[in-house]
């Protein structure tokens, strides 16, 4: 969290009056280190395959590359590298692209139903085999947001994404959308699966973040796909909860605006 930093600045003005400024350095400071923190772990998650690329490929550039079995396999190795730092930089891309609109608020039309089947569909597909269905329950007639649809397609696809991934294999993935009180959209991805221990939860939106790096990495992660998703409700005003099971599953639910709240007064 963000602790407190004040600095005080007394100066004299003539004999008998001082000028007192209190001046508030918190997030200054704290903004800081996560910059800091943010680089050095970009450049550490960059910097392991380039690394393994640099090795198989002089190791290819030897005789070791003449025998077509291992041939074969290191290529197959620098490709999956490669594809490992192609979705760091593109996630980095995302994020850095989120945090520039942030003060800029969201003005398309978006169907959060036509969304949910276009990034499920999508997802089913990359995913054959794995044995995951996505079981949706969209409301019908569910109302209009105004919001960015590339930022929210980013959001269902990580959200989803994250269900396949650490949900048990054979298990359905459940995604919900429908009306809430107050003008706002309900929207629910939910799986059973792994689950999250209670102590990592407030944690896991931030950059890097992992409860099993190894783990993560091996099912493909980057780390920064619930730090996308926190950004992106930001930026639509919009409120995230994770809540989770160990061993049973993981619930996220995001709340969003509707686009004329008035067709949901409730
Ligand atoms: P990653 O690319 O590692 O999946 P995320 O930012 O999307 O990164 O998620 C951060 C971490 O939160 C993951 O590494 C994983 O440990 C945990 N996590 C995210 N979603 C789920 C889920 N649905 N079930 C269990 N753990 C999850």
């Amino acid at each position: 969290g963000l602790s407190q930093r004040w600095e005080m600045r007394a100066s004299a003005l003539d004999g008998h009056r001082r000028l007192v400024q209190l001046i508030d350095r918190t997030d200054s400071h704290a903004a800081e280190k996560m910059r800091v923190d943010f680089v050095a772990n970009a450049s550490h998650e960059l910097r392991t395959p380039l690394a393994s690329i640099i090795g198989y490929v002089e190791t290819l550039a030897d005789e070791a590359g003449e025998d077509p079995d291992i041939r074969a396999r290191f290529l197959r190795i620098v490709l999956d590298e490669a594809k490992r730092i192609e979705r760091l930089v593109e996630d980095l891309m995302s994020l850095s692209r989120i945090e520039a609109d942030k003060f800029r608020p969201p003005s398309d039309t978006v169907d959060l139903g036509e969304l949910i089947d276009d990034v499920a569909a999508a997802l089913a597909g990359a995913h054959n085999g794995r044995g995951r269905d996505i079981t949706l329950h969209v409301t019908p007639g569910l109302p209009m947001l105004t919001g960015d649809a590339v930022q929210l397609s980013q959001l269902l696809h990580n959200l989803i994404g994250n269900a396949m991934k650490y949900g048990r294999p054979g298990t359905p993935i459940r995604v919900e959308a429908a009306p809430a009180a107050a003008g706002m959209v309900r929207l629910v991805v939910a799986d059973q699966g792994d689950g999250i221990a209670a102590d990592h939860l407030p944690r896991l939106t931030e950059r890097f973040y992992r409860v099993d790096a190894g783990r993560s990495r091996s099912l493909g992660g980057t780390g920064l796909g619930l730090a996308i998703v926190k950004h992106v409700v930001e930026r639509h005003r919009g409120r995230l909860d994770i809540a989770s099971i160990v061993g049973e599953g993981t619930r996220v639910t995001v709340m969003l605006r509707a686009a004329d709240p008035a067709v949901i007064l409730s």
